[in-house]
């Protein structure tokens, strides 16, 4: 058994339902269950275009598949909640699920990088990370807390 983070992210729909709904499906998924899970943060959207806020969580779950497989189910439970892509990059979605940590693992190629490169930057995944595991340490890069430390806690609040 590995353990993994995943971030739950969206900002169409009912984004707070979409993501109560997406944590059920995650403890769903074969071979894996969730652990913990965050509360609900509310965050400013980046990205192209006036976006709608984002709502967002993290999970921590344990699971026996190998990584690829998970992101498979990830896109699966995506694709299940409506999400499109059409190529535009951090457009607004139904559902992101990214997976932000697996194990120790440090992996890059087509499909997957391990850790996800960007969760290091982005406050609406540390937030909640640090929520569910204030010791957590990022593999190849160290302690999650100092890394929030420097990108600061602007534009993200608890949802009611
Ligand atoms: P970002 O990755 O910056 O958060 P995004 O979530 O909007 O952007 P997507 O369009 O959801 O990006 O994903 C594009 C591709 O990223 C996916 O098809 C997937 O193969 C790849 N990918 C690489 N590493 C990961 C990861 N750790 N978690 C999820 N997807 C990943
Ligand atoms: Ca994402
Ligand atoms: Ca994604």
């Amino acid at each position: 058994m590995s353990i993994a983070f995943i971030a739950l992210g969206a900002n169409l729909g009912e984004p707070a339902t979409t993501l109560q709904g997406a944590l059920r499906e995650l403890d769903r998924i074969p071979d894996t269950r969730v652990l913990q899970h965050s509360r609900l943060y509310r965050s400013r959207a980046v990205g192209p275009g006036n976006q709608p806020d984002y709502v967002n969580a993290v999970a921590q779950v344990e699971t026996s598949l190998p990584p690829h497989a998970l992101l498979d189910a990830l896109l699966g439970i995506e694709a299940l909640h409506g999400r499109v892509r059409d190529g535009q990059r951090w457009g607004p979605r139904t559902l992101d699920l990214d997976l932000l940590i697996y194990a120790d693992l440090q992996i890059s190629d087509p499909r997957l990088t391990l850790p996800h490169p960007e969760m290091t930057h982005r406050n609406f995944v540390l937030v909640p990370l640090l929520e569910i595991d204030p010791e957590l340490l990022i593999p190849g890069h160290g302690p999650a807390r100092q890394a929030l430390q420097s990108v600061g806690s602007e534009g993200l609040a608890l949802c009611q």
